[in-house]
């Protein structure tokens, strides 16, 4: 195995820029910015590690397990608690939103009104002999990626071939045949495969004994935040505009879960609803982040069949009409500074925009945060502006005004046209009939449609049927009315996080490993997302040292800051003992040593850098403290405690 790091200094995991094929390049820099070193990323070892540390493994595996199913272990538990908490940190405290909690199992109702029902769809071909399923566009692009690797492949087709791959998202149905039929992929076993054909990715399921409600495991957490539109508004004593969050499980029966946690039946989601009036989406803070210059993908470079990124300020981008509006930059530009934040490299960060075909109808524009790792660049976080489809469609079948109001600042007089409606007549002529015939007319709110009925005297009812009416039975009155109140459905951009996604990116950017020793692995996690923050350990197991060993320990448990920490009292040598720790990225390390009994101060050790300092016992809670939550950097730390060189290194053992 190659080494992957010749370089030992690397603190706060600013690991740059790489070119990624399917074993990516990582360049490491030094904290003083010197000599950086070209290392070769492995994913193998990657896993290996994840594996047998337990990140995280394949959930059921006594049982041989089931693909897209995925349990935490103790490290990947407390990475993914570290990193929501971050999340909640910067989202929902930063900007004041409503978090909420709602349920998993969601009645077909609500599903079928949000869409999902009829097109949270992927396309899917199978296998006709093994009858194992494959998405459609996976096995294009699998198919086109190894025709570009082919040594005679022609100019033409390889721009044809970029291209394709370029607006792959965007194609439908017919589409994918067609690239089928063209390219004649094949079965993972080499087989012929079927048609194209939809499949549903939600699981469906009974809700109570009888089955007749029928229901499913959300597919993303946004339609209970929306169904609870009205008592957030209330929440918020009606004032606009405001966002709700929400943190929870999704579930999706992706055809064929791959790529480990990139890919996966059930996943944690962190999703924000921010509700705006529809024609004034600025936002307050967004000269904040106008400064802030983000990596472009936009629809039109797509289009053109180039993946050409250009790297702007929001505010330009937003200037231009690139990005919609202000809140969705506002947004594009608070998700790039979270995932720097948890250590994700913004080398690694784009942006891209979804192409026409490629967006929901109704969208007015989206975005997806995309990270790139060795398996290319992948969608970690989507941003959409889904102007008003949730709240009204919710709004249409339930009968629940989901609107907002705001007092107009100067009242606006303007004339009405409304339906009069003779129920009285149309009670006598149509008898059982009646209610519904009203229930129509009374919902057409619409000028052509209400303009419609009067000029044929004709009703269009809920299932469809005509029904010719009388004359005098309606007719079209106009009136004045001044309206002191704006009422409207906001319009939604909705930032949706894979958790899962992130982490494994995050996991992929913070790893590397010792040049002096290609076998150990540093996984350079910035301290605040670390699982845990601090080994200690006594440098040997002598008596002398157990006292000091339970001071340090009184000191970490009454931080006010929590300090995730571990006592490693094992007869190992302490450079074994500080592998074992840089290999689940533990930033810091604490010594009880004979000096410790002389002075009573401790080494405390950097994980990148491996450079040592004393500190004395009282102060070390809070040094980490401050470490931790960035009020302090480690180079400070050595300023103010010195450089401490003592035989005890991690070269040790
Ligand atoms: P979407 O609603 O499809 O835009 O998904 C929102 C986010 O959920 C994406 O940006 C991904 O990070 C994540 N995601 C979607 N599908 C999966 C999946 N099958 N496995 C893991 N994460 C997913």
């Amino acid at each position: 195995m190659a080494a992957l790091c010749e370089n030992s200094v690397n603190l706060g995991a600013k690991q740059a820029s790489f070119t990624a094929t399917d074993c990516a390049m990582t360049k490491t820099e030094t904290p003083a910015g010197t000599t950086p070193a070209i290392v070769p990323f492995s994913r193998v070892r990657l896993e290996e590690l994840l594996k047998k540390r337990f990140f995280y493994a394949p959930a059921f595996s006594i049982y041989g397990g089931v693909a897209g199913l995925y349990d935490y272990g103790p490290p990947g538990c407390a990475l993914q608690a570290n990193i929501l908490g971050l999340w909640r940190q910067h989202f929902v405290l930063e900007e004041q939103m409503l978090e909420v909690d709602t349920t998993v199992m969601t009645p077909h109702d609500v599903l079928k009104t949000s869409g999902h029902v009829d097109r949270f769809t992927d396309y899917m071909v199978k296998d006709l002999k093994t009858g194992d399923f494959f998405r459609a566009d996976h096995l294009v692009e699998a198919a086109l990626e190894r025709r570009l690797e082919e040594p005679k492949i022609s100019a033409d087709e390889r721009a044809e071939c970029e291209s394709i791959l370029a607006q792959i998202d965007g194609y439908g149905q017919e589409d994918l045949q067609r690239l089928l039929h063209r390219f004649q992929p094949r079965s993972d076993a080499g087989n012929e495969l079927s048609p194209v054909v939809k499949f549903n990715l939600m699981f469906g399921t009974d809700i109570g004994p009888t089955g007749q409600l029928k229901g499913f495991l959300r597919p993303e957490t946004a339609q209970g935040q929306f169904t609870n539109f009205k008592r957030l508004l209330d929440y918020n004593n009606d004032r606009m505009p405001f966002a709700s969050a929400q943190i929870g499980r999704a579930f999706r029966n992706e055809i064929s879960p791959r790529s480990g946690l990139l890919r996966v039946r059930e996943f944690t989601m962190a999703e924000i609803e921010h509700y705006v009036h529809p024609l004034r989406k600025q936002h307050s803070r967004f000269h904040e982040v106008a400064h802030i210059s983000l990596n472009f993908l936009s629809a039109s470079v797509q289009q053109d069949g180039s993946a050409q990124l250009v790297n702007l300020p929001i505010g330009a981008a937003v200037a231009t009409g690139l990005v919609n509006n202000e809140t969705l930059g506002y947004y594009l530009a608070r998700v790039a500074l979270f995932l720097w934040k948890i250590g994700i490299d913004p080398q690694r960060v784009r942006f891209r925009q979804h192409m026409k075909n490629e967006m929901a109808h109704y969208a007015s524009d989206c975005w997806d945060a995309e990270i790139k790792s060795s398996y290319g660049w992948i969608e970690c976080v989507g941003c959409a502006d889904r102007a008003c489809f949730d709240l009204s469609n919710h709004s249409a079948v339930t009968g629940e005004r989901l609107v907002a109001r705001e007092r107009l600042a100067t009242p606006v007089t303007e004339t009405i046209r409304k339906l009069e409606i003779n129920k009285k007549d149309i009670g006598i002529t149509y008898k059982a009939l009646a209610k519904d015939i009203c229930c129509a007319l009374e919902s057409c709110a619409e000028e052509t449609e209400q303009k419609r009925i009067v000029e044929s005297m004709s009703v269009v009812l809920k299932n469809g049927t005509v029904v010719n009416l009388a004359p005098g039975m309606v007719k079209l009155v106009e009136s004045t009315v001044t309206r002191h109140v704006d009422e409207y459905i906001p319009s939604v951009i909705e930032p949706s996080f894979g958790i899962g996604r992130i982490m494994y990116s995050l996991l992929e950017h913070c790893f590397w490993g010792r040049p002096d020793d290609e076998q150990r692995s540093v996984l350079s996690f910035p301290a605040c997302v670390a699982p845990t923050k601090a080994l200690l350990a006594p440098l040997s197991p002598h008596d002398s040292f157990r006292p000091f060993l339970a001071q340090v320990v009184n000191c970490l448990r009454s931080s006010p800051t929590p300090l995730a920490f571990t006592v490693d009292e094992s007869s190992t040598s302490i450079g074994k003992r500080y592998a074992r720790n840089d290999e689940i990225g533990v930033p810091f390390a604490i010594t009880v040593d004979f000096q410790t009994v002389q002075d009573r101060t401790v080494t405390l050790r950097e994980r990148d850098s491996c450079q040592q300092c004393r500190v004395p016992i009282d102060s070390i809670a809070n040094v980490l403290a401050d470490l931790i939550e960035g009020r302090a950097a480690w180079n400070e730390v050595v300023v103010r405690f010195g450089l401490f060189s003592a035989q005890i290194t991690d070269k040790s053992d």
